[in-house]
C-alpha cells in the first residue's frame, strides 16, 4: 500500500517546479489576492506558500490530504468547464507521500483570529493539530522533498538544484505575469540567512505592469500589446454527435516584441503562452511567434505573452498530471491563423 503510494505520488509531483506550481494553484484557486512563496535553501530544505485565501473550513481538515479528495469538482458534467486549477485532489496526498512533511496552517474569515496548525503524516492523515493565532488564509509548508520516500529524486534535486530552481522561477513568473489583482512575491533564504527576493508583483490591474515588475521597465519599451481575433470552424465530429457545425471565435492577447533592428532582444526565456490564463507548454505556437518574428530580426527570439481566450468545450487539460500539457482541438488551424494574423500585425506595426 504504502509503496504504490510512494509511486503514484511520484507521478504527480514529478519534480519540484510542479509541487510548487500545485500550491500556488491551490491559493488562486482559494481566491488569495496575496501569494508568498518562501524558499528555503532554493528549496531543497523547504518551500512554503503562503496565501490570503478562503482558507480550509474545519469539516475539511481529515480529508484534503486523502487520496481524490478535493472540494472543487461538483458533479461530473463539471469537469468539461473546470474554472479552477484543481480539481482531482492530488497534489496534497501526494506532497504526503513524497515528502519529510507537510505542515498546514489554515483560518477562514469565521475563525479569524484563531488559525488551525495541521501536520499530517505521509499516508494524509492528521498527525498533529493544534490552535495558533492567525488571520484568514492558508500557508502550507513541504519539508525535505523527496527525501527518505524517492531517494533518487532526492539526489537529483540535490545535484540539479539551480536549474530546478531556475524553473520554479519562470513557472511562478508565468502566473505573476497573467494573474491581475494578485500580489505574488517569491522569496529564498539560504542556510546563512541571506534572502533574496526574486520578484515582487503588486497587485496590478494590468498585464503590462506585472511585467515591469518582474522584467523591469526596459521590457515593456519594446513589447506591442497584442489582440488577435481567429475564426475557426468547427467540424461535426462522429466522436462527438452533439456538437453542431459551426465556427467559434478565438482571441490572442498579449504582448511580443517590437519587430526591427535593434529593437528585439534575444528573449528566448521569456516567451509566455496560456490557454484561458492557465500557462501551458505549447511550443507549437512558440514556434509561430519565432517564425513569424525572424522575417524581421535574423536571429533574435521575441518577448512573447500570448494567452488564448478560447471556449471551454475546446481545450482539454487533462492530459498529463501536472496540466501543463493542454491539447486544443483544430490546433493545426488554429496555428495556421495564427501565423496569418501575427505576419499581418508586424507588418502594420511599421515594417
Ligand atoms: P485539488 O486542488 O485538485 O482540489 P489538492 O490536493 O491540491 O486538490 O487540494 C485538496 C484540497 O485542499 C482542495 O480541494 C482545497 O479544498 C484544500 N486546499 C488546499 N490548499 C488550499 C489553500 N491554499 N487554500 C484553501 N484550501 C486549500
Ligand atoms: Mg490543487
Amino acid at each position: 500500500q504504502s509503496s504504490v503510494h510512494r509511486l503514484t505520488s511520484g507521478q504527480v509531483v514529478i519534480d519540484l517546479p510542479t509541487a510548487v506550481k500545485e500550491l500556488v494553484e491551490n491559493s488562486l484557486d482559494a481566491h488569495a489576492t496575496n501569494i508568498e512563496v518562501k524558499f528555503k535553501n532554493y528549496g531543497v530544505e523547504a518551500f512554503e506558500v503562503v496565501d490570503n485565501g478562503d482558507g480550509i473550513d474545519q469539516e475539511n481538515f481529515e480529508g484534503i490530504a486523502l487520496k481524490h479528495h478535493t472540494s472543487k469538482l461538483r458533479t461530473f458534467s463539471d469537469l468539461g468547464s473546470v474554472a479552477t486549477y484543481g480539481f482531482r485532489g492530488e497534489a496534497l496526498s501526494s506532497l504526503c507521500g513524497a515528502s519529510s512533511s507537510v505542515q498546514v496552517t489554515t483560518c477562514t474569515a469565521a475563525t479569524s483570529p484563531r488559525a488551525t496548525k495541521l501536520e499530517y503524516d505521509m499516508h494524509g492523515r492528521i498527525a498533529s493539530l493544534s490552535k495558533v493565532a492567525g488571520t484568514k488564509g492558508t500557508s502550507v509548508l513541504i519539508t525535505r522533498l523527496f527525501d527518505g520516500k524517492l531517494p533518487v529524486r532526492r539526489i537529483d534535486l540535490i545535484k540539479n538544484t539551480k536549474r530546478e530552481f531556475a524553473k520554479c522561477i519562470s513557472l511562478l513568473q508565468a502566473y505573476g505575469v497573467i494573474k491581475i489583482g494578485v500580489r505574488i512575491v517569491v522569496s529564498n533564504v539560504l542556510s546563512s540567512g541571506k534572502k533574496t527576493i526574486l520578484f515582487a508583483t503588486k497587485g496590478n490591474s494590468s498585464v503590462g505592469d506585472n511585467i515591469i515588475n518582474i522584467f523591469g521597465t526596459k521590457a515593456r519599451i519594446d513589447l506591442l500589446p497584442i489582440s488577435l481575433a481567429i475564426t475557426i470552424p468547427r467540424r461535426a465530429s462522429i466522436y462527438l454527435p452533439d456538437i453542431v457545425p459551426d465556427e467559434f471565435a478565438i482571441k490572442v492577447v498579449g504582448f511580443v516584441s517590437q519587430p526591427g533592428p535593434g529593437l528585439g532582444r534575444n528573449a528566448a526565456d521569456r516567451q509566455l503562452v496560456y490557454v484561458n490564463n492557465r500557462p501551458c507548454n505549447l511550443p507549437s505556437v512558440i514556434k509561430v511567434f519565432n517564425e513569424c518574428y525572424r522575417t524581421f530580426n535574423i536571429t533574435q527570439y521575441p518577448f512573447v505573452v500570448a494567452d488564448f481566450e478560447v471556449p471551454f468545450d475546446s481545450v482539454d487539460v487533462n492530459v498529463t498530471p501536472d496540466k501543463r500539457t493542454v491539447f486544443l482541438h483544430n490546433e493545426t488551424t488554429i496555428l495556421e491563423c495564427l501565423r496569418e494574423r501575427l505576419s499581418e500585425f508586424f507588418e502594420s506595426s511599421g515594417h
